[in-house]
């Protein structure tokens, strides 16, 4: 850093050991440039007044300059309040305190000239303003332009670190600066984007002159955070994959024709084919592929998977699908089997449940290259497992894996095999191109035709007999339902009483109607899990109580009911998940909603989010904007995203921009090392040095 903008902030004018002490605790101010980032999070404008006479309900502040002409006390006891009428010519309003107004009255006089910030209120047929702000009027020191408001705490507001104090200070930084902030950003980047050099959209920032240099200084000051930030992704994946080389696929390969011509059971989608396409010319680039495939439930993942796994299998390399549970592992072994029946391809199936003597003969099968498609679980990472050449792995939700987990893959083979990555809970773009920043994302965004929407609805408790009557309907017609309950950690006891509640009375009702009843959660022993899926999987039950070990792809498409209870303490991205477990077969399917009354305005929204859209992406948007991208991705995750000032929920196309650019640069000068970008390649130094290693996260 720059040795004057690293000095301590102790040594700034008006700070101070002990206020230093207190910047640091409450505020994590260390430095002058720790304070030159401290922005504001609001200003008001000095210059320009409201007249008393126009005051409308619609009005949440009122900015007015005036005089004061009577000050009382009125009332007695706790009813004591001061009041003082003010005027601005237009008309009068009366300006009251309730409390702690002795010390106010000391400072009033008739006749003095105030500028006077507050919330108008309409009480007894005429409004006042409650506990206003009161600023004098010095004539000839009048206040122009903009007041910054900047964030603070209780413990900063007794040493006086409030608002104002800040403002004073960063006056004396600038002052103390005197102009040394150097820029960041190549002067082609400024001129072409029309960016305010980097030390006008500081001060403006701080010190406002106008509402369009305020705009002007934040989307140079969001800019260069996000430009930084997608430059450091996009360096160290140009890193990777120059390390990293991978098996180049020269042709398209017998299996992969053979497949495609005579056995696809349907038209790909567009975004099938597209997506595919995108594959097929990573595969045959020579370099490591590390790509991330988002699409919603339902929409064709696998298929996308099994056909580049053919085209891999097609240039004689073994291919690997390695899925979170035993049931999905399972029912991709038995889809992927029927669809590759009429071929010549050998498909095998590890679990954690494959008995000893066969999974010996699988390991001699990966190992002498008989077996050309390995599909299973965790089981897949076990080191005993080893292949004679892997060219591909697939995983398929994501999620449920981590980075530890991927890297084992990569080291089966000398050449680290392809690795695609399949996710069904959608990440809004702005997010996938900062957290996953090391992968590349391709996206399916359409369902294949002839999908039936699933009808959402929303339901309070006091409409439970009718949901009952509903399922019996259902049941009655042959189809299966699902009964869903939150489950966690926090509140398990009293969540798994409400289950065990759940389906005591659910037993009573459906039982004597004939109805078996399975029920499933994270405390049984797996194979009890297991048995009790398979009985719904395979009919026997007809109706699936469980927590959300459901979630993970099973396919049942008979089942046409999902029923989600206390569903307002799920995120939009959970319930989505769940309700894609129905709507997979020919029959209509409903997807309810059951929550108590009182809910919470942003869970209703998530309701309403839910009843509105059937689009995982639309969903993912919105949930970005409710909770923010923090708790969007984990909380262990939220450390990466201490933006100053750039917010990802809210700045979408600035980061598709500064990625561009960020690209562009790159793609000239890899290294940031001709000399035209020696001042990024510093400034990048500079903004690395002072962050944590996260960009591999994924
Ligand atoms: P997901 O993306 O959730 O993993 P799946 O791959 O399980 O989705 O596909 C969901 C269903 O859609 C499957 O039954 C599959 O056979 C079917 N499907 C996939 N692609 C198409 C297509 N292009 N046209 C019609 N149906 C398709
Ligand atoms: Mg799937």
């Amino acid at each position: 850093m720059n040795a004057l903008l690293a000095t301590p902030i102790a040594y700034l004018k008006g700070v101070g050991p002990q206020k230093a002490q207190t910047l640091q605790e409450e505020l994590g101010i260390y430095t002058f440039q720790d304070l030159l980032f401290h922005y504001p999070y609001r200003y008001q404008d000095r210059s320009s007044f409201h007249d008393i006479a126009l005051i409308r309900a619609e009005d949440q502040y009122v900015q007015l300059k005036g005089r004061l002409t009577h000050i009382s006390e009125i009332g007695t006891g706790r009813h004591k309040k001061l009041q003082a009428r003010f005027t601005d010519g237009s008309g009068s309003i009366d300006l009251v305190w309730f409390q702690g107004f002795q010390w106010i009255k000391g400072n009033l006089n008739v006749q003095d000239e105030f500028i006077v910030f507050g919330k108008p209120k309409f009480f007894q047929n005429s409004w006042n303003i409650p506990h206003p702000e009161l600023l004098k009027v010095v004539p000839g020191l009048e206040r122009k332009g903009f007041e910054a408001f900047y964030p603070s705490t209780e413990k900063c507001q007794h040493k006086g670190l409030h608002s104002k104090g800040l403002s004073k200070l960063i006056g004396n930084l600038f002052e103390q600066l005197a102009n040394q902030i150097p820029e960041t950003l190549p002067a082609a980047i400024c001129t072409e984007l029309n960016l305010l050099p980097r030390i006008k959209a500081l001060r403006e920032i701080h010190q406002p002159s106008s509402e369009i240099l305020i705009k002007a200084a934040r989307y140079r000051l969001k800019w260069e955070e996000l430009f930084f930030l997608q430059l450091e992704l996009l360096l160290r994946k140009g890193i990777q994959s120059k390390k990293l080389k991978g098996y180049a696929l020269n042709e398209v390969g017998a299996a992969f024709n053979d497949f495609y011509q005579n056995h696809l059971p349907f038209e790909l989608t567009n975004a099938q084919k597209r997506v595919l396409k995108e594959i097929r010319k990573d595969l045959g680039a020579g370099s490591h592929m590390n790509r991330l495939l988002q699409g919603d439930v339902g929409s064709g993942k696998t298929l996308v998977a099994l056909l580049s796994l053919l085209l891999v299998i097609g240039n004689n390399l073994q291919g690997a699908l390695m899925a979170p549970t035993e049931i999905l592992a399972t029912q991709h072994f038995i889809g992927i089997s029927e669809l590759l029946e009429k071929m010549d391809i050998c498909v095998a199936l590890l679990t954690g449940s494959t008995k000893k003597a066969e999974r010996a003969k699988i390991h001699e099968g990966l190992l002498n290259g008989d077996i050309q498609l390995l599909i299973g679980t965790h089981a897949l990472l076990e080191d005993t497992v080893q292949f004679k050449n892997l060219g591909l792995v697939v995983i398929d939700e994501q999620h449920r894996f981590g980075v530890a987990q991927r890297a084992k893959m990569w080291r089966k083979n000398s050449i680290p095999p392809h690795v695609l990555i399949m996710t069904a809970t959608p990440i809004p773009r702005t997010l996938a191109m900062t957290f996953y920043g090391d992968l590349d994302v391709s996206v399916i965004d359409e369902l294949p035709p002839g999908r039936k929407p699933i009808h959402t609805i929303h339901r309070r408790e006091n409409h439970r007999d009718k949901l009952f009557a509903f399922i019996l309907e259902q049941l009655q017609l042959g189809r299966q339902a699902y009964v869903v309950y939150p489950l966690i950690q926090e509140s398990e006891k009293l969540d798994f009483k409400n289950l065990e509640d759940g389906y005591a009375q659910i037993e009573d009702f459906f039982k004597p109607q004939g109805f078996q009843i399975s029920m499933v959660h994270g405390k049984m022993k797996p194979a009890d899990k297991e048995a009790a899926m398979q009985a719904f999987v395979q009919g026997q039950t007809h109706l699936m109580v469980a927590t959300t070990v459901i979630e993970v792809g099973v396919n049942v498409p008979n089942a046409s009911v999902m029923v989600i209870e206390s569903a307002e303490r799920f995120g939009l991205s959970q319930l989505h998940q769940l309700r894609g477990r129905v709507g997979r077969g020919a029959e209509k399917s409903y997807c309810i909603l059951m929550t108590g009354d009182g809910i919470s305005k942003e869970a209703q929204k998530r309701m309403d989010t839910m009843v509105g859209s059937n689009d995982g992406f639309v969903l993912a948007e919105v949930d970005l904007q409710l909770r923010g991208p923090g708790d969007l991705m984990g909380t262990q995750q939220s450390g990466a995203l201490a933006l100053k000032i750039a917010d990802l929920a809210k700045d979408g196309q600035l980061v598709q921009l500064a990625r561009e650019k960020a690209r562009d640069i790159l793609d000239t000068d890899p290294q940031l090392i001709d000399p035209n970008h020696a001042l990024l390649n510093q400034a990048l130094r500079e903004v690395l040095k002072n962050k944590p290693n996260w960009g591999r996260i994924s």
